[in-house]
């Protein structure tokens, strides 16, 4: 069925905003024809560019605001929008808390699902939370610069006031700014896959307030280095711990394999829920410290555990999980792709003085299945699966452990409900509302737990 699309390049139309796509884009429609308009929010009327025409839809841009919702707040900085690092800045906090809830309900109902959703728990001051940042240092008109990508580019938009990030992160990667440009480090260039110094990642422990820096270049060797660690040592007496991490390759994968301690210890340490975490410079750590304890607490409480009970936690990282869980279960075992985290865990169980927990190495999918033919029998499993969700496969070992629950940490509702189908059809059900808990405010991604039983 051929069709040609109602509008055109450069033309302005008024259109009323209809709905919010989960990346946070106004939807109008002329015709039944839909059109995405950043920074457009429902039951507005807006004059749009049209900026884009595919097929089935197009891009636009707001040009003037003729009704404005009363969910909207004014932008604190277009850059944040510009660059993706806040593109929901613009929905009033509670509205975000609602459109993340009612996301999640959308993606079940579309796979047909019935289920109930809590409303989203949120944050008090639902800004500068992130506890780290993994900054691109790029030249601009012969400057070396940090900052941000401009959305669906690589050209760098200098920023020194991140927003959701800690702004003793944001004040730190301005310092290391300075240095590099001090000693005249070459900024990576893309293109040609030249330079130097690629990204300043800095991690900052919420409540120990020891901070990592990681500087991550392309080159195995960083000119001045010692100069360069002399200056950041003194200038942030915060840092335990500064590494270079060599990337050599032309990617967009952020790290390389290799990491160098150059001054400090090889991780820092931060706590949740009262537990010590050591946190090396590849591990995966939530980013957002309050609102992590509030999702590890409920995910505990949740997996209605007793002293009796075995739990598997599937995609343990450095234990976060397992070890919040190990306090109240029998035995905790846990499993993760990154050999280092797996490394952190078990030191983590040790610092903790928690013997009753197994960490393994490998990947979750392989892991479940030997459990499985091992013939270990779980009351309870976690999955805290990356964006992509879970395998398969996995999932039918799950299943013929025959735990009692399932407990569902997940970052992306698309992949949940596509997972909880899967669950549906094996016999685990969704007996209780999926309760969304939002660890990242004023940006898209929605993190929920679900809890399937048998
Ligand atoms: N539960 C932990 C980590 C969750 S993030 C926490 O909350 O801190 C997801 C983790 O899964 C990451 O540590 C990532 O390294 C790991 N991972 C990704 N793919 C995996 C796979 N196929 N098997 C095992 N672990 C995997």
């Amino acid at each position: 069925m051929k069709r040609t699309a109602p509008v055109l390049k450069n033309e302005t139309y008024d259109v009323d905003i209809t709905d919010l796509t989960y990346q946070g884009m106004g939807v109008a429609k002329i015709d039944d024809f839909p059109i995405f308009i950043e920074d457009a929010l429902p039951t507005e009327n807006v004059t749009m560019k049209v900026i884009k025409v595919k097929k089935n839809f197009a891009f636009g841009k707001v040009i003037k605001i003729n009704q404005k919702s009363a969910d909207r707040v004014e932008l604190v900085d277009k850059a944040y929008t510009q660059t993706g690092i806040a593109p929901l800045q613009h929905l009033k906090y509670d509205a975000q808390l609602e459109f993340k809830r009612h996301q999640i309900e959308e993606d079940f109902n579309k796979l047909k699902i019935d289920v109930q959703v809590d409303p989203t728990i949120g944050m008090d001051k639902p800004y500068e939370y992130r506890n780290k940042a993994q900054i691109p240092v790029r030249l601009i008109n012969g400057k070396l610069q940090t900052g941000f990508y401009r959305k669906h580019s690589h050209d760098l938009v200098p920023i020194e006031d991140f927003y959701i990030q800690d702004p003793e992160i944001d004040k730190a990667i301005v310092v290391v700014r300075d240095i590099l440009r001090k000693y005249r480090i070459k900024p990576y260039d893309e293109r040609v896959n030249g330079g130097v110094i690629r990204n300043v990642m800095v991690r900052r422990g919420h409540y120990s307030h020891e901070m990592m820096i990681v500087l991550i270049t392309r080159t195995e060797k960083l000119p001045s280095n010692k100069e360069i660690v002399t200056d950041i040592t003194k200038a942030l007496p915060e840092v335990k711990s500064i590494v270079q991490n060599v990337n050599p390759k032309k990617t967009n994968a952020l790290m390389g394999k290799e990491n160098k301690v150059l001054a400090g210890q090889s991780t820092i340490e931060d706590t949740l829920l009262g537990l010590k975490f050591e946190i090396s410079a590849n591990s995966f750590y939530q980013v957002n410290p309050v609102q992590t304890e509030k999702l590890y607490d409920l995910a505990t409480k949740k997996a209605d555990l007793t002293a009796d009970d075995t739990v598997i936690d599937a995609y343990c990282g450095i234990g976060t999980i397992s070890l919040s869980m190990a306090r109240v279960a029998k035995k905790v075992y846990g499993v993760e792709i990154v050999p280092e985290a797996v490394e952190d865990a078990k030191k983590n169980a040790k610092i903790n003085d928690i013997d009753n927990v197994e960490f393994v190495a490998g990947y979750a999918e392989d892991q479940m299945a030997k459990w499985q033919e091992d013939g270990l029998k779980p009351d309870v499993i976690v999955v805290d699966p990356p964006r992509k969700g879970l395998d398969g496969t996995l999932i039918e070992s799950v299943v013929k452990m025959q735990p009692k629950r399932v407990v569902y940490v997940s970052c992306n509702p698309a992949t949940l409900a596509r997972d909880v189908k899967l669950f549906n059809e094996q016999g685990y059900q969704v007996n209780q509302p999926i309760q969304p808990v939002d660890q990242f405010p004023q940006t898209v991604h929605i993190e929920s737990i679900t809890v399937l039983t048998r």
